[in-house]
């Protein structure tokens, strides 16, 4: 059985669906004013696992992601300007090209990570009525109010408003001084808010839509709301985003909503824990981050990266190094020109015994990886597992046993599995004959024991833009990467 920590319980939950079968799934989606940098694209991989994870579990998944190209300020809370219209003054370009350029970036990022494209990728600005259709529900309802300058969500309205969170509204209260003063009429230091008028900072915003209560844009928390209950209804199963998000957005998401429509918001909460780099978190506005392309600049195979973040679970810390990278994608290559021989094995031996062992090898292999991966989503152990079976059959092979058949039955139960982890094992890349003929000629004299000859041709293949290791499998060519 699937198992998952749940944020609202603080504990690991055995997973049951609202509905037989299928499972409705809301991802917080990109602010698109910018590149995602990698600790976002951290975020998207563990939500693509959990879908993978899901779908392998027999559950049809209907996944549902929002798409921030209006109100989000430059802080979380209400304070700043709006992010996607201060880099439309910056680049010179209109709020609506920021926004069209941005999600064509992001979905370039998360098709070269092979993340699955959620079925329902939908703007905040495309859903603007159905927020207004929310906020009034909630003036009807007493859950908010207006001042000269915006809608706002009476936060001591609300009973548990700090459920998710736990943390002490008294934070939150100290925090907010700043919102107090720009707005005297604002009742609770927590209140956030619904709808800005166009007034004061904002009486230029370019983006407006017409409301009950003038012209104006929506807030940040309140497109999730109108996003997941027109999709997915309410309550539906499971909801993520990245730990940042349980304070303030989900927070805020799940007063709204459960407010609205006197029912609770999601069963399940998960969260993704943060990239770090040098140990501090990776962030847009703190100037320390690195995008998917910077890494494909210097060469590095996107999937590479994929399998670094697999490596550790979506709940610990990630320190990024350049390093790091570096030896995830030797492991990466390694990895699949080793299932790449397996594949390719024709070895006709008649070993009754060795094929028993590797048939047991392989039943083990399917069962610690499917209890890995349904322990809230272990991709890391789930690795180590493929690691493992590719180990015991390594040695069969150099022991002369493995039968070609055997063989590529464990080709066979790794790639069923890589449907979970996404790295795209069965690909390998296209080197050009040439180089292949100087490899096999390098070999040769290696084998030999013709090593001037055979460190010459090494050179020759490095400064035609590849690399060459030495495996137990034989020599693996790749394109170089930095
Ligand atoms: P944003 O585009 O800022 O709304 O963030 C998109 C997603 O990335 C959200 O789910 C965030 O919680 C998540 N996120 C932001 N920074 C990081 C980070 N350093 N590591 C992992 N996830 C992050
Ligand atoms: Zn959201």
């Amino acid at each position: 059985m699937l198992r998952i920590f749940n944020t609202l319980s603080r504990k690991k939950e055995g997973f049951k669906p609202l509905r037989k079968n299928q499972v409705g799934l809301y991802t917080c989606g990109p602010t698109v004013y910018n590149y995602a940098h990698i600790g976002n694209l951290r975020t998207y991989i563990f939500e693509d696992v959990l879908q993978r994870t899901l779908e392998y579990n027999g559950y049809q998944v209907k996944r549902v992601m929002n798409i921030t190209d209006v109100g989000h300020l430059t802080s979380d809370a209400d304070t700043g300007e709006d992010k996607i219209e201060k880099e439309a003054q910056l680049e010179r370009k209109s709020v609506w090209e920021i926004a069209e350029f941005y999600t064509k970036a992001f979905l370039r990022d998360i098709k070269n990570l092979n993340i699955k494209i959620p079925e329902l990728l939908i703007p905040a600005t495309k859903t603007v009525p159905d927020q207004i259709k929310i906020i009034k529900r909630l003036l009807t309802s007493r859950f908010a109010y207006e001042t000269s300058k915006a809608i706002y969500f009476e936060v001591s309205k609300f009973k548990n408003y700090t459920k998710l969170s736990r943390q002490p509204l008294t934070e939150k209260i100290v925090a907010a001084r700043e919102e107090v003063i720009a707005d005297p009429e604002k009742k609770g230091a927590a209140d956030f808010v619904l709808w800005f008028k166009l007034v004061d900072r904002f009486k230029n915003h370019i983006m407006r839509w017409p409301s009950p209560w003038g012209d104006g844009f929506p807030g940040w928390h309140i497109e999730c709301s109108a996003i997941s209950t027109k999709y997915l209804g309410q309550p539906f199963d499971v909801h993520t985003g990245g730990v940042d998000h349980i304070s303030v957005h989900h927070t805020n998401e799940i007063a709204q909503s459960e407010a609205a429509f006197s029912k609770s918001l999601a069963r399940y909460w998960m969260h993704g824990e943060f990239l770090t780099i040098n140990q501090g978190r990776m962030g847009k506005s703190l100037g320390n981050f690195i995008t998917l392309q910077d890494l494909q600049k210097m060469g590095y195979n996107p999937l590479a990266y994929r399998y670094l973040v697999l490596n550790s679970h979506y709940r610990s810390h990630l320190d990024f190094s350049l390093e790091s990278l570096k030896s995830a994608e030797n492991a990466y290559h390694g990895l699949k020109n080793n299932l790449a021989a397996f594949k390719n094995c024709e070895a006709k031996i008649k070993d009754s015994s060795a094929d028993k062992t590797a048939k047991k090898a392989i039943k083990l292999f399917q069962k610690k990886f499917s209890e890995a991966i349904n322990d809230d989503l272990n991709t890391a152990k789930a690795l180590a597992s493929v690691h493992e079976l590719l180990n015991q059959s390594n040695s069969i092979k150099a022991g002369g046993k493995l039968n070609g058949r055997i063989a590529k039955e464990v080709y066979k139960a790794i790639m069923n599995l890589d449907k979970i982890l996404g790295l795209k094992l069965a690909e390998m890349p296209k080197i050009p004959s040439k180089i292949i003929g100087l490899t096999k000629k390098r070999e040769l004299y290696r084998v030999r024991k013709q090593f001037i000859q055979a460190d010459a041709l090494r050179k020759e293949i490095e400064t035609l833009g590849y690399s060459i290791e030495d495996t137990p499998q034989g020599p693996l060519v790749l394109p170089k990467s930095v």
